[in-house]
């Protein structure tokens, strides 16, 4: 909680005694790299989505989890793989280490999502797959998406950065029928642990090669060699792998985290309502709900500044930090960053609704360690700044 006079960030993790004792008891046990506490929290992971068998991968970024993901499916020179241009520069840059070409599309005014009617369009005899967002923890329309790319048969690949826990037509993100689904736990996600991130996926062939990939192409981990009766000193390359590893100590803070969801989900659902109510009336456009029935996970908080507004979104978001409030954007479009732009040769008069969403948009502070009484001071805040 933040006094009055102090800077209330736009985000912080919540971690307690809980993730420190975990911490300790992996570095007392001995075993710091990736061991028994990762594989327990690959197991609970599984379970926290209520399906045994899905195959959960932990590794060391979501990043290097779409690159595991991606390669596991083949994705390489000559392919192209289309996500959409409101997201970080993630979810497309892992195309590029694969040697394949990004297609960047818009996304839907609304949700903000992949527009899916968006993808049809930009499909071409080279298009191999998809990466939707689940952005700011809203789900994309996975029914058309995974109907179109049974349709062109393409894969999916799901960044689910946002997306713990979202449900899209009451079915949990990361038991969908797409290709693979990955899960940030970057320090700002919905949990942490510090860095890190888990691959889901229904396929045991997919899930064989991220296993050997995520740890230099060699088919057994180190804790398998130390464990199993085959000499420890043995092991086969067979690929020219990644070292993209989860440590048992990142794990550790993982399970303590994963305990904690329910309740971190809870927190935020609270956050957003009270949003909601708190913020009606001002001249802003508020994130859309999920369906009824349907769980938004509220990783950010999106607004955007109705154009009726007596002051511009940089105006605002300086407004709000004289206030002593971090914000934040999600996110610069892709299509205005320099690398894709000038790749791409793309201009912002192609993607209208991610242009007129970012020049409107900032995040306010959604965090489940923020009090009520912090809340309460951005609410003053937009109030005294707009009204
Ligand atoms: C955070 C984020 C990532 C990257 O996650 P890391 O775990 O930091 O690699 C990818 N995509 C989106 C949409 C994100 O927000």
């Amino acid at each position: 909680m933040s006094t009055p006079t102090e800077f209330l960030p736009f985000a912080l993790p919540d971690t307690g005694e809980e993730e420190i004792a975990e911490v300790t008891a992996a570095i007392r046990s001995g075993w710091v790299t990736t061991g028994p506490r990762t594989k327990r929290f690959e197991e609970e992971f599984a379970g926290y989505l209520g399906d045994p068998s899905l195959h959960c991968m932990a590794i060391n970024s979501a990043t290097a989890g779409l690159h595991l993901a991606l390669e596991a499916l083949g994705i390489g020179p000559g392919d192209e793989v289309i996500t959409t241009t409101h997201t970080f520069t993630a979810s497309a840059e892992v195309v590029r280490y694969l040697g394949a070409d990004v297609v960047l599309v818009d996304v839907d005014p609304v949700t903000l999502c992949i527009d899916v009617r968006q993808i049809e369009l930009a499909i071409t005899p080279r298009t191999k797959a998809i990466v939707p967002v689940h952005y700011a923890g809203l789900a994309a329309d996975m029914p058309a998406l995974l109907a179109l790319a049974r349709k062109h048969d393409l894969r999916v690949v799901e960044d689910a950065a946002h997306a713990l826990p979202t449900t899209s037509n009451g079915q949990l993100i990361g038991t969908l029928q797409s290709d693979a689904t990955v899960f940030s736990f970057y320090a700002n996600k919905t949990m942490t642990t510090g860095e890190g991130g888990m691959v889901v996926t229904r396929d045991p062939e997919i899930a064989a090669r991220i296993r050997t990939m995520r740890l230099h192409g060699i088919n057994r981990d180190a804790f398998d060699r130390f464990r199993s009766k085959t000499p420890a000193w043995y092991y086969e390359v067979v690929a020219p792998g990644f070292k993209y590893n989860l440590t048992d100590i990142a794990a550790a803070i993982g399970l303590a985290q994963l305990a904690k969801l329910p309740g971190f989900l809870k927190r935020r659902q609270q956050l957003a309502m009270r949003y909601r109510e708190g913020l009606a009336g001002l001249p802003l456009v508020l994130p859309a709900d999920a369906q009824a029935g349907d769980i938004h996970a509220w990783h950010l908080y999106v607004i955007r500044l109705e154009p009726s507004a007596k002051l511009t979104r940089d105006e605002l978001i300086q407004a709000v930090s004289d206030r002593g409030i971090g914000t934040s954007v999600h996110y610069i479009p892709l299509h205005r960053q320099p690398y894709w732009r000038d790749r791409y040769d793309l201009r912002p008069e192609m993607f209208p609704c991610s242009e007129s969403a970012y020049q409107s948009m900032l995040s306010i502070p959604l965090f489940t360690a923020m009090s009520d009484m912090d809340q309460g001071r951005v609410i003053n805040a937009l109030h005294e700044i707009l009204a």
